[in-house]
């Protein structure tokens, strides 16, 4: 394969823009694939992500922008580099196979050249994604895994230096579809692609990204590692993607919210704007040691909230525990393992202030 330019992002897309009947559905996206990088995108049904990445193709045309590859201009307002010569492979849910052709003719297919050659490369793909002792079947004696293994064998022949995937997963039972996510991953990586996977689940961004760019309504709104964009999202909704979120709302006064957890420090926000504590579940502690103890005392983690339990559910590893507080509002506890609390009990509890989110409230944004 050719060798990727150190300093080039294989894939670089600036300012990317495409309106249908005058609505932007594509809204100056931007981003920067490097070799053997895998980037998400990321966002609900709708908000544009099979848009972008068929303007990336070049199977839709751009109102704006520039796609970039190795340093070289694809294609912007006036120059179109046709999609079949800007060296890319594609992988989308419904990734048919030709149902006339062996598993080794629809890998060759579109691969130029020898036989002979054309034919070690093929041997190649099909052992690198553990389909070598099916090289001669057809598509119908193949279970949706091995159809969707020899897909990639495809996609990856001619040596594509970027790999546009649109769900490609989504096909596959739970299982399966694990393995499969993870070979492919090893596969590309070992080919140096650079890969923009697109999926509306962030679990599978998670685990297969090594950047995610979380999209809404056209537009990116957040670029990062996993681990970054579920620590420090940008907004409640960005939270609320990765998992379900409980919200307290507040209203500052002296740059403190305050709540039935407590005192919130808010420095810098104006008095009177409304905030919200976002918590995740897996956050939210249940204080046994105050457990049947009267009016409780601020300690270091904030001052205990008492919550009546209204459901317990066992969730496999964790048990999720809703609560009532005293003012009505609802919260819930994911918990280690197995606690069952009967609906009625009384328990505290505090949340991790180190794993608190505070957003002010759009409306009455001051920041
Ligand atoms: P996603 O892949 O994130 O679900 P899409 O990029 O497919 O979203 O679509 C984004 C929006 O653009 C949707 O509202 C969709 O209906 C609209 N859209 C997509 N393609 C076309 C088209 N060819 N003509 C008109 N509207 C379109
Ligand atoms: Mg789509």
């Amino acid at each position: 394969m050719d060798i990727p330019a150190p300093d080039f992002p294989r894939l670089e897309i600036r300012n990317l823009a495409r309106s249908f009947a005058g609505r932007k559905v594509v809204d100056d996206v931007s981003l920067t694939i490097m070799p053997g990088q895998v980037t998400c995108l990321l966002g609900p049904s709708g908000c544009g992500k099979s848009t972008t990445l068929r303007m990336i193709a070049g199977i839709e045309t751009q109102d704006a922008g520039e796609i970039w590859s190795d340093g070289a201009l694809v294609c912007d307002a006036s120059q179109h580099t046709p999609p079949e010569a800007r060296g890319i492979g594609l992988m989308f849910q419904d990734f048919a196979l030709f149902p006339h052709l062996t598993v080794a003719g629809n890998v060759a297919y579109g691969l130029k050249g020898r036989a002979s050659k054309t034919r070690a490369r093929v041997e190649e793909l099909l052992a690198k994604v553990g389909m070598s002792a099916h090289i001669d079947r057809y598509p119908h004696e193949l279970s949706g895994g091995e159809q969707q293994r020899v897909a990639l064998a495809r996609a990856l022949a001619p040596r594509p230096r970027i790999m546009l995937m649109d769900e490609p997963f989504s096909g596959l039972d739970d299982r399966l579809r694990d393995d499969i996510r993870d070979e492919t991953l090893d596969v590309l990586k070992a080919e140096g692609t650079a890969v923009l996977l697109v999926t509306h689940e962030p679990e599978e961004a998670m685990r297969m990204a090594d950047e995610i760019a979380l999209m809404r309504g056209g537009r990116i709104i957040q670029t990062g590692a996993p681990y970054n964009i579920y620590n420090t999202p940008v907004d409640k909704d960005a939270a609320a993607f990765f998992s379900d979120v409980n919200v307290v709302p507040a209203t500052v006064q002296g740059a403190l919210a305050q709540t039935a957890f407590g005192q919130f420090l808010v420095p810098g926000v104006a008095d009177g704007t409304k905030v919200d504590i976002v918590i995740r579940p897996q956050h939210l502690k249940i204080d046994f040691d105050r457990q049947g103890k009267g009016p409780n005392p601020t300690i270091a983690d904030g001052t205990p909230a008492r919550g009546t339990v209204k459901r317990a559910r066992f969730m496999g590893v964790e048990s999720l525990v809703e609560f009532t507080l005293d003012d009505g509002s609802q919260m819930s506890a994911l918990v280690p393992s197995v606690f069952l609390p009967k609906p009625g009990m009384v328990l505290w509890l505090m949340i991790r202030r180190d794993k608190c989110f505070i957003f002010p409230r759009p409306e009455t944004s001051v920041i």
